[in-house]
């Protein structure tokens, strides 16, 4: 059935292979739902959620500090406005292209759908490597796609937040650009500073919703967080917020990780020492010199998942998690696998942990809270009312909650949750209904 169903996908998709990974392994899942539902089946639902429904390019021409022009390449994939506005973060990496985009607009769909809240996907972002830029430069920059991606958001029709390298400075940059440009206050961005309109606790979001969907993962098993070894990969947002959370509820973080290598603390991270890698990461610098108060290692040639975890967190980027990782990870009796990155696994390391039976929790599911307070984020600036950090946190930690139990009614099967399953289902029903009932559109 996949295969026949991605034989009519247009043909440029194949050659994008992230999106197609992404496409084949829900597809995998819901073409069945699909199938038993003729309204579903009519509307060729997965189809249409297939192609996006538009792709903006835009070139962005700004000057360097030396007075020399550059130019960048940057995208707006707007995926999905069915059930909501689009809504999905903004990536700078000189990695990025439309098949990141494509695959991550597409998940983001998913992800939104399993909120509740009414936010269709979209994604966007740069090939802009911001690593040794100026504070100037990255404003120039902010100001320069700002220009360009103006007039194709708004809080009616689409919302950008950060994500890889976009986070408050930059939406603070990018948020008085478009004010300037729009002559507005609209709430077209989210992540915004606390200072004009930012939601108390969205920069803390997606990594506390994971360590809350990781809660009610080890329920599930009759267990809790205390003392169990978590290894976290990444260094940024959602990784060093998990890992706070994480020892605020017991559990003991054994790594942090960077594109050079990962800090290893076999007694577990303190959160002096986690205050110690994000100031690292915000200087630019690497973590290969840690404090001995701080009981860590750096090793340059290593990964998070060589050293034995209960619960391994990938929080880093696409596809970190190999099938060699997995089988590791296996073979040290890791009992669950929580995405906090998109897709951090490669199919066939998910296929591998799905045959020996390690539940995992995939980013739609796992990593929603960082999209549902912005979702909080949005509705703060229509009403004007604003909510302490603990009615967010409250907020949070029952959208979380509330998604495990949709994914896992969806995903429950011979006594045990597939999640991927779950969140696959669960989303794709939500998405279905929405554009079944809305006509040939
Ligand atoms: P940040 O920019 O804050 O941090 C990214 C981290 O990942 C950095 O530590 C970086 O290392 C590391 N990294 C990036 N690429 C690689 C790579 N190829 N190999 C190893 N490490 C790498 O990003 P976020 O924490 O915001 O995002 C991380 C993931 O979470 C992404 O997949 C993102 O899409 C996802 N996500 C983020 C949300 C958010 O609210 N921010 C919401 C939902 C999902 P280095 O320090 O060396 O640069």
């Amino acid at each position: 059935m996949t295969d026949t169903f991605l034989s009519k996908i247009d043909g440029d998709a194949a050659a994008q292979p992230n999106f197609w990974q992404a496409l084949e392994e829900v597809a995998r899942d819901v073409l069945p739902i699909e199938k038993a539902h003729s309204e579903f089946a009519k509307a060729r639902v997965l189809h249409r959620l297939a192609e996006p429904d538009r792709i903006l390019s835009f070139r962005v021409v700004w000057e360097d500090d030396a007075g020399d022009v550059q130019i960048n390449r940057a995208w707006r994939v707007q995926a999905s406005n069915a059930i909501g506005p689009y809504k999905g973060g903004l990536r700078f990496h000189p990695d990025v292209t439309v098949d990141t985009l494509k695959f991550l607009a597409f998940e983001q769909c998913f992800k939104n759908a399993l909120t509740g809240l009414p936010l269709g996907g979209a994604k966007g972002g740069a090939n802009f490597d911001p690593r040794g830029r100026s504070n100037a430069e990255i404003m120039r920059f902010c100001q320069a796609l700002m220009r360009q991606m103006a007039r194709f958001i708004g809080p009616d029709l689409d919302v950008p937040a950060g994500d890889i390298n976009v986070g408050t400075r930059e939406i603070g940059y990018l948020f008085g650009a478009w004010r300037q440009l729009s002559d507005s206050y609209a709430a077209a961005l989210t992540g915004k500073g606390l200072s004009y309109g930012g939601s108390q606790m969205r920069i803390e979001a997606t990594g506390y919703g994971l360590i809350y969907f990781v809660a009610c993962m080890l329920a599930e098993q009759g267990k809790g967080l205390d003392g169990q070894r978590i290894a976290i990969s990444g260094r940024g947002n959602v990784a060093t917020h998990a890992a706070g959370k994480a020892i605020d509820l017991g559990g003991t973080v054994i790594t942090l990780s960077s594109t050079s290598g990962t800090l290893y603390a076999p007694d577990g991270l303190t959160k002096e020492a986690v205050e110690w890698v994000q100031e690292r990461k915000a200087a630019g610098e690497e973590m290969n010199a840690p404090p001995t108060s701080l009981g860590a290692s750096f090793h340059a040639d290593k990964t998070p998942w060589e050293f034995e975890p209960d619960i391994a967190l990938p929080c880093a980027t696409q596809n970190e998690l190999t099938r060699d990782m997995a089988c590791m990870l296996a073979e040290a009796g890791t009992q669950l696998v929580a995405e906090g990155a998109n897709m951090p696994l490669t199919s066939d390391a998910a296929a591998l942990l799905a045959r020996k039976g390690i539940p995992r929790a995939p980013g739609k599911a796992a990593n929603a809270g960082g999209v549902a307070v912005s979702g909080l984020e949005i509705s703060q600036n229509a009403h004007g009312r604003y909510l302490s950090a603990d009615e967010v946190d409250r907020a949070l930690k029952d959208i979380m909650q509330t998604i495990h139990s949709r994914v896992a009614e969806e995903g429950r099967k011979d006594g045990q949750i597939d999640y991927q399953l779950g969140a696959n289902i669960a989303a794709y029903r939500k998405l279905a209904k929405a554009i079944a009932e809305q006509g040939i559109v």
